[in-house]
């Protein structure tokens, strides 16, 4: 494993070395190269590195303790959505000014003061359904296993044959950024406010609060939350749930 390690630090550095020196064994090169096709990782282990990052999130923001009026209004919104699709969910909110909400394939969805803020209990209900939806469409655990295969985190991981639990802090720490600010694509994003729209509607909850959760971002304008970072923007995405809602007869 250490051979592989240190190969794939050769191709590494092959690619920011001047062409001109780079006048290496081509047979290294191409070892090096099957090295870096050479990681797989189940869904198991993703899920697991998930739910790693996540724990090393918690250890870095102020978690809202169970008696905190945070915590409580978070616990009363998501009521009895423990789990989805076989997928346990785990809740928690960190007492920090970002607005901002993300979810990781473990099923870990964490939500920022910030967002409860200026968010109704409906609204925040609606985006969490958004999250979730990044979830089950698999985008968490497909962010996730790019962030593994990114050079510092991978080599680690390939080391050790993507076995868990020798990752450094900072790796961890890389791995959990890398997950916050994963941004998503335009489909992924249509997709997972689809989910949402859905998800709302068959619990029996009103679907427009995730159209006015998104008016209410873009009202806010200025900084976007790291959420929603991706286009459409807000304003759109408003206008396409108020019109599906128009079209199924829902008023609220
Ligand atoms: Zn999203």
């Amino acid at each position: 494993m250490k051979k592989i390690a240190s190969a794939y630090i050769i191709v590494l550095s092959l690619l920011t070395m001047p062409l001109a020196q780079a006048q290496v064994n081509p047979n290294m090169v191409q070892a090096g190269i099957d090295a870096l096709t050479a990681l797989t990782l189940t869904n198991a282990q993703v899920a697991a590195y998930s739910k790693e990052a996540v724990k090393e999130m918690d250890a870095k923001n102020k978690v809202a303790g169970p008696n905190d009026p945070y915590a409580k209004r978070l616990k009363r919104i998501v009521g009895r959505y423990r789990s989805v699709n076989g997928i346990p969910l785990n809740y928690k909110v960190y007492l920090t000014p970002d607005v901002n909400a993300f979810a990781t394939a473990d099923g870990s969805v964490r939500v920022f003061k910030g967002l409860m803020d200026i968010m109704s209990d409906a609204e925040i209900l609606a985006i969490i359904g958004h999250e979730i939806g990044h979830v089950i469409n698999k985008d968490s655990h497909d962010a996730m296993k790019a962030a593994l295969q990114r050079s510092a985190i991978r080599n680690a991981v390939a080391s050790q044959g993507g076995t868990l639990g020798e990752l450094s802090r900072s790796q961890l720490g890389g791995l959990a950024d890398y997950m916050v600010g994963a941004s998503h694509s335009r489909q992924q994003e249509t997709d997972a406010d689809d989910y949402a729209y859905a998800f709302l509607k068959r619990n029996g909850h009103g679907v427009l609060p995730l159209a006015t959760s998104f008016e209410k971002l873009a009202q806010a304008g200025g900084k976007v939350p790291q959420f929603l970072s991706t286009h459409p923007d807000s304003k759109s995405r408003a206008a396409r749930v108020r019109a599906k809602a128009k079209n199924d007869g829902l008023k609220r």
